[in-house]
């Protein structure tokens, strides 16, 4: 006998529609939720019918890679447990067009990694650009760890470090001095950290995946995030 019901979720689990965000080609609008400007080149994502950035969206400790290279969109997709697909509107086409994938920057390492072996060359001039990205994010990683460090002392360090990686990353080429200092104030340093504990140490990602609304997830990984946070905060830590 086969198992129907078990068979009955993977069928529904394969149907789950994959998420799009879409890169904005008009020139002005705003995030329904935080009210951000969006301007013409940002992502976002429609929430019945409305704008999220992708802050808000919880998709913006994601990366972009650029459609192209189909073996390392392939990889870097099977290995990222939170993907989206980005399109643009063409006006002279008149449709969405696939512009590439927003995925975990630790599955594009990892994409990366394997398909180094099928292109050494390539291979050779990215570890290239990485060290140099590395030299210019560095000073701003130190300081953002201490920040973490300072507000929640028993979080691990290697995750404080991973935390403030990825704000590195997700600013690289786009933030300036004044953005690098936004990203250190405590409520920013915070936001990172819940976002960092939601898509970590919680099922956030898969239920998104499996197409459950963003708000639903939420409400489903409050609770683990708090503990989390209460952990991390250490013994006589309060809330700030
Ligand atoms: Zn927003």
């Amino acid at each position: 006998m086969s198992e129907p019901s078990r068979s009955g979720l993977q069928e529904r689990l394969n149907k789950a529609p994959e998420l799009v965000v879409f890169e904005k080609v008009s020139e002005e609008g705003k995030c329904s939720e935080c009210g951000a400007e969006l301007v013409r080149g940002d992502y976002l994502s429609m929430e019945k019918g409305q704008p999220l950035c992708l802050v808000c969206a919880d998709l913006d400790h994601l990366v972009f890679l650029p459609a192209g290279d189909m073996a390392l969109s392939r990889r870097a997709r099977k290995r990222s447990l939170l993907s989206a697909v980005v399109v643009r509107f063409s006006r002279t086409r008149k449709r969405y067009e696939r512009q590439g994938l927003l995925v975990a920057a630790e599955a594009l390492d990892q994409a990366e990694d394997e398909c180094a072996a099928d292109a050494p060359e390539r291979a050779a001039a990215r570890a290239r650009a990485a060290i140099q990205r590395v030299d210019e994010d560095r000073e701003f990683v130190v300081a953002m760890m201490k920040e973490i460090l300072g507000q929640y002392p028993a979080c691990p360090a290697a995750e404080a470090g991973r935390i403030a990686a990825h704000t590195a990353r997700r600013g690289s080429g786009r933030v300036g001095h004044s953005a690098a200092g936004r990203e250190l104030d405590p409520r920013a340093i915070k936001l990172a950290v819940v976002a960092h504990i939601r898509h970590q140490h919680t099922n956030y990602d898969r239920l998104l995946m499996q197409g459950a609304s963003r708000l639903d997830a939420r409400i489903l990984v409050r609770e683990k995030i708090d503990q989390v946070l209460v952990k991390w905060r250490g013994a006589d830590g309060v809330d700030s």
